[in-house]
């Protein structure tokens, strides 16, 4: 749903932290995600997390 990959190749492995979780039984979970990355900044992004069934915002460390 809502085409977003499965796997991230912009983070190495071990390379990012999760830092919030979003159910995405929830349809305005996503724009949610996305909101919350854009406002942490440093490359914070949104992940699908296929095992969870939810959208996770991380953040690359530093
Ligand atoms: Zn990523």
């Amino acid at each position: 749903m809502f085409g977003r990959p499965k796997s991230c190749t912009a983070c190495p492995e071990r390379g990012s932290e999760t830092v919030a979780g979003y159910s995405a039984g929830d349809s305005r979970s996503l724009p949610r995600a996305d909101q919350d990355a854009a406002g942490r900044g440093d490359g914070s992004h949104v992940h699908y997390d296929q095992s969870g069934d939810r959208y996770v915002v991380v953040t690359p460390r530093q």
